[in-house]
């Protein structure tokens, strides 16, 4: 890479200035307009203070000003640190413990919850955007939003908060342009923390530099075949607070000057109407969207025949997904995979006739993988043995953010990084993610893929989905535990649901409880929280 971000962002209101960069709600921002906005606001932060190596906090939904925020406080130098809009004070207390950020961009409805947060944390100034400001006007009122649900527990958290200083969007990019002397970031800088999923555990922020997110911009252009620079029309209906949104949407998308289209939350009504003037070209989305969508379109709802590239990733693609949104679209389904300390995109499938359904594909340009054994990465597995996947390449992250140990844990000294993921090769080089490390369950002895276990009670016909996990056995060891998700109208019965797993797995695999659930947790792209059923089915 050649290129920090902000450099990136230059050329492009260069290269494409009057052309469409953002759409929201039928307002259009141009290169051109958007470069102009990132140098005020750019500037509205230099005089809060903020400068090189700063953590500058966004709390926001999709919106322009998030783009804008974004690449203003790379201008500087600074640090983004992305946050879950709705998330609670205690998730957020948490983020802003670690991190420490003095600058807070945060939508108006979470104000108070920033606001609300403990006077010991180093938040000084509270940048407040109005995300309607930026729609036209007659479809201000129609907007419906979630509102973070824990805004009324914020009287709990606070104490007696500091007198923080409060700044309106309005008022901070009502300056003039940063000046150019200004010195912006190097290559080897960080850009961004950004922090997982916190699916298995408590998020961790990973350290991603320039370097990081443009080698993957640059990897994903070199992966897409067919790309018109200037022409594609991209659907942000991901957040870009999650590394998966960030990097199509905010870096990719905008170094090809692409159109972004935002969506503060995906919603169907919203997306058809879009597509009616907009009509997308590129989706990056998660399974449960792409069921969604493809659900819509064969009910003649929406067209969505305009898109060429829809890439799914961050959770496994189900093949009946696939075939679903095919048939619906005439269009193609592909599969990626990738995790916030890759940047997050590490392997990918061919987009075009060669893509097999059910793997993730190959790797990206420039990145190597292995698959080692768990209990010691030095030693490879015999050729397609499952072990787990290490990757290296140069969108692979720095290191957690204040954690050393973790850090040493996941980045070996040679620049492999542990996925803690198992995964399987083909021999041609195809790569099946099986289960996560940390979810196999060990019960007598053997090793069991609760990914197994649950597409075994998925293929029943009164079951739409299961979570599968290990519970302690008071003897030691786990015991197979399944929650399920049944048909409206079914019934559970538990030991027809065992014979019927019987002819599909071994006696081991077979789940000795199971419970009915509503629905699976899952977190806010839509990963099912096995931890969650776990502690559930504890309680
Ligand atoms: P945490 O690390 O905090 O527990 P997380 O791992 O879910 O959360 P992310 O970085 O968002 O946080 O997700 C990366 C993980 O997502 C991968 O390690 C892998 O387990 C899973 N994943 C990503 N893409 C795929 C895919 N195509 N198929 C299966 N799993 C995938
Ligand atoms: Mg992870």
């Amino acid at each position: 890479p050649t290129q920090t971000l902000p450099k990136m962002m230059s050329a492009s209101v260069k290269a494409f200035g009057r052309r469409p960069a953002l759409e929201f709600f039928g307002a259009v921002t141009t290169y051109r307009d958007l470069g102009e906005q990132i140098e005020r606001a750019a500037e509205g932060l230099r005089r809060l203070g903020v400068g090189k190596g700063d953590r500058v906090a966004l709390v926001l939904p999709n919106c322009p000003q998030h783009v804008v925020a974004f690449y203003a406080a790379l201008r500087l130098g600074a640090i983004v640190v992305e946050h879950n809009p709705l998330y609670t004070p205690r998730e957020l207390r948490h983020q802003f413990e670690d991190h420490g950020a003095r600058v807070v961009v945060v939508w108006d409805k979470a104000v108070d919850v920033v606001d609300g947060l403990p006077a010991d944390l180093k938040v000084e100034h509270i940048v407040s955007v109005d995300i309607t400001a930026a729609m036209p006007f007659s479809k201000r009122l129609a907007l419906r939003l979630p509102v973070s649900k824990a805004r009324a527990s914020r009287a709990k958290l606070t104490g007696t908060p500091k007198a923080r200083h409060l700044v309106a969007w309005k008022q901070l990019v009502s300056h003039k342009r940063l000046s150019r002397r200004v010195a912006g970031p190097t290559l080897s800088d960080t850009a961004l923390l950004q922090y997982t999923s916190g699916t298995t555990g408590t998020p961790k922020g990973a350290i991603l530099t320039h370097s990081n997110l443009r080698a993957n911009a640059m990897q994903g252009r070199a992966w897409v075949p067919g790309l018109v620079d200037g022409e594609e029309t991209f659907y942000a209906v991901l957040p870009l607070f999650h590394a998966y949104g960030m990097t199509l949407c905010l870096t990719f998308a905008m170094s090809i000057g692409a159109k972004l289209v935002l969506f503060p939350t995906f919603d169907l009504g919203l997306v058809t109407e879009a597509s009616r003037s907009s009509p997308p070209t590129f989706l990056p989305a998660v399974p449960p969207i792409y069921d969604a969508l493809a659900r819509a379109a064969s009910r003649g709802t929406i067209d969505l025949s305009t898109v060429r590239f829809a890439i799914s990733g961050a959770m496994s693609l189900p093949v009946a997904t696939v075939q679903r949104w095919e048939e619906a679209t005439g269009g193609l389904l592909v599969e990626g995979y990738g995790m916030t300390e890759s940047s997050p995109v590490a392997l990918g499938n061919p987009i075009g006739p060669t893509r097999r359904p059910g793997t993730v594909g190959v790797p990206f340009p420039s990145t190597e993988i292995r698959v080692v054994d768990p209990g010691d990465p030095a030693v490879d597995m015999p050729a397609g043995e499952r072990g787990e996947l290490l990757i290296r390449g140069p969108q692979v992250f720095q290191g957690y953010w204040e954690r050393p140990g973790d850090t040493a844990d996941a980045l070996l000294a040679d620049g492999w990084l542990r996925t803690g993921d198992i995964a399987e090769v083909s021999p041609d080089g195809f790569v099946t993610i099986v289960d996560r490390l940390k979810e196999l369950i060990i019960t007598g002895g053997f090793n069991v893929s609760p990914s197994e276990v649950e597409n075994a009670l998925e293929a029943h016909p009164d079951v739409v989905g299961a979570a599968v996990v290990g519970l302690p056995r008071s003897s030691g060891g786990e015991e197979v535990a399944a929650a399920v998700v049944l048909r409206e109208g079914a019934a559970l019965n538990a030991d027809a649901l065992r014979d019927f797993c019987r002819t599909r797995l071994t006696p081991y695999k077979v789940p000795r409880r199971i419970v009915v659930i509503d629905d699976l947790p899952r977190s806010l792209i839509g990963k099912v929280l096995r931890r969650q059923v776990r502690e559930r089915m504890l309680a």
